[in-house]
């Protein structure tokens, strides 16, 4: 093992730093920052290349390792062999794509299920059941695990694809029962795994998230779990560095891909525009530039729920009257972008970063000072996409190059082509087009994101529609095993629960026996 990489609180300056696996374990900083590394390996544009002739499990234990990830080399291979194996739908992982000539795809969904959270989500448990044992024999802890998620419907069911039957980790998802479509309802409640839990909450998304904070925070709650069970709560939020580091190592993966087929010459640059939503992925981006990969500029894409958009263009982060909207792209739908928290404790520091959330979280705005505005300006660039802008670029390139995507996607498409300079680009494609099958429909019949589908349409299941779009599609396109097998599935939890925090720790009494 290498020496250990040893981690940051990016609120305090005077934080205790542990190592990776104490950092995976608990999520959150003491403070309520967030960890970051104190300091990024540096990979040469040789030891970059050759991972075009590994494959991506390696690429990616090769990255964890320079991380110094305090676990042997030889079991960082082993998680890896398992986290990128015979589950994903393409052997590549994480493949490029070159639609247009100068414009390449980086396909991010070809996990269990079909979205960009797999990358993360099929590797970070393995991670955390490893760190748990370790933690265990060092003898700093004996617990075990319940992580609880609150899910617009994407990550619930990631998370729980990537935490089922891991040792001491039990997992329950809780999502809104007016808010998930019929696929991704689906997708959880015939989830497999001995430790798994699932449950529709009355209410939106947010009675659903509100509710699961409010569990986490009740005292008396985590005392029970702990005396009666020997568990304590954890989540599998995009904040936690055991889903970060995993998002570094497709951007390292991707150039050298790209510099394989001939898609950028060795050492020049590409750019990069990722769909963005907490920040995460693109972040992903921009530590993949910081250790070494001629990334050029970073691109992020926002749909109308643009507050990226306005920072980067001002340097001021407003949410004091800004109205959450509902987009064709739901996992972009933020109002708080968490993971920007750690660019900017690398442009400013832990003592602005501190001041700068304090001021979000009193008076929902900060604005940062002129050096980090400029050296946040020197990397990124940024725009957004409306709603039916985003069903547009469908369509559009479904009919000039036949590639079809995903309204996230989508939106990365169209600001690419605005933003691009001369430099080939990189679009991160973020979801299966499957997954996103009514709207794709719309898009590809001409509607707008506010028009009906016709009844014969609407009547029809999440996977039944998802044969007209193939068939508006031409043919060309394909439905991932995994979901196209979803109607004839077991469905294995049917529990519904009341929203608040009485309804969350009912449930997992309820679920606990
Ligand atoms: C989570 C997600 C995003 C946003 O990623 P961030 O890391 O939160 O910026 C974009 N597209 C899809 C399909 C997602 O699931």
């Amino acid at each position: 093992m290498k020496n250990a990489t040893l981690y940051l609180d990016t609120r305090d300056p005077e934080c205790s730093r542990p190592a990776f696996s104490e950092t995976i374990v608990k999520g959150i900083a003491p403070s309520g920052g967030l960890f970051v590394p104190e300091a990024l390996p540096e990979l040469t544009l040789p030891e970059i290349l050759v991972f075009a002739d590994m494959p991506y499990w390696r690429r990616a234990a090769s990255v964890f390792t320079r991380f110094g990830v305090d676990m042997s080399s030889d079991r960082i291979d082993a998680l890896m062999k398992r986290a990128y194996g015979a589950q994903w739908d393409d052997e590549r992982i994480a493949p490029v794509i070159e639609v247009t000539a100068d414009m390449h795809v980086l396909e991010l969904w070809h996990g269990p299920t079909s979205a960009f959270k797999d990358m993360a989500l099929q590797c970070m448990p393995l991670l955390f059941s490893e760190s748990v044992d370790q933690l265990r024999a060092r003898g700093s802890a004996d617990e075990d695990y319940l992580i609880l998620v609150a899910t617009s419907g994407d990550t619930g069911k990631a998370a729980l694809e990537g935490f089922a039957d891991r040792d001491h980790t039990n997992i329950i998802v809780f999502y809104p029962a007016d808010g998930v479509s019929d696929i991704q309802r689906k997708q959880m409640v015939t989830q497999h795994g001995d430790n798994v839990g699932v449950f529709s909450v009355r209410g939106n998304f947010d009675d659903c998230q509100s509710a699961v904070k409010a569990a986490f925070a009740d005292k008396e709650f985590n005392a029970e779990l702990e005396s009666r069970h020997n568990l304590r709560l954890s989540s599998a939020n995009s904040i936690n560095w055991g889903r970060l580091m995993p998002q570094i190592v497709y951007y390292i993966s991707a150039y050298a891909d790209m510099v394989a087929s001939g898609g950028v010459k060795a050492g020049e640059p590409m750019d990069v525009c990722v769909p963005t939503g907490n920040f995460g992925n693109i972040l992903g981006a921009y530590y993949a530039k910081l250790i070494g990969v001629p990334i050029g500029r970073l691109m992020c894409a926002s749909n109308e729920n643009n507050v990226l958009t306005d920072f980067i263009a001002t340097g001021v982060y407003d949410i004091s009257d800004r109205d959450f909207v509902n987009t064709p792209s739901p996992s972009m739908d933020i109002l708080i972008s968490s993971n920007l928290e750690r660019l900017l404790h690398h442009l400013a520091g832990p003592e602005k970063v501190r001041d700068w959330m304090k001021e979000l979280a009193s008076k929902k705005r900060f604005q940062v000072d002129r050096d980090t505005f400029y050296a946040m300006r020197e990397s990124f660039s940024g725009d957004f996409v409306t709603n039916d802008e985003s069903l547009q670029v469908i369509k559009r390139v479904h009919e000039e190059s036949g590639y079809l995507m995903d309204p996230h996607t989508a939106v990365a498409w169209e600001v690419a082509e605005r933003l691009r300079g001369e430099d080939p680009v990189l679009v991160v494609s973020t979801a299966h087009w499957a997954k996103f099958g009514t709207d794709v429909h719309r898009a590809l019949s001409g509607l707008t994101y506010s028009d009906n589908l016709p009844a014969s349409v609407t009547s029809l299941s999440g996977v039944e529609l998802l044969g007209q779009v193939q068939e508006l599609a031409g043919g060309c396109a394909c439905v991932p095993k995994a979901l196209a097998e979803l109607d004839s599935a077991t469905e294995r939890f049917a529990d519904v629960v009341d929203a608040g925090r009485e309804g969350i720790e009912g449930a997992v009494r309820g679920w606990l026996g």
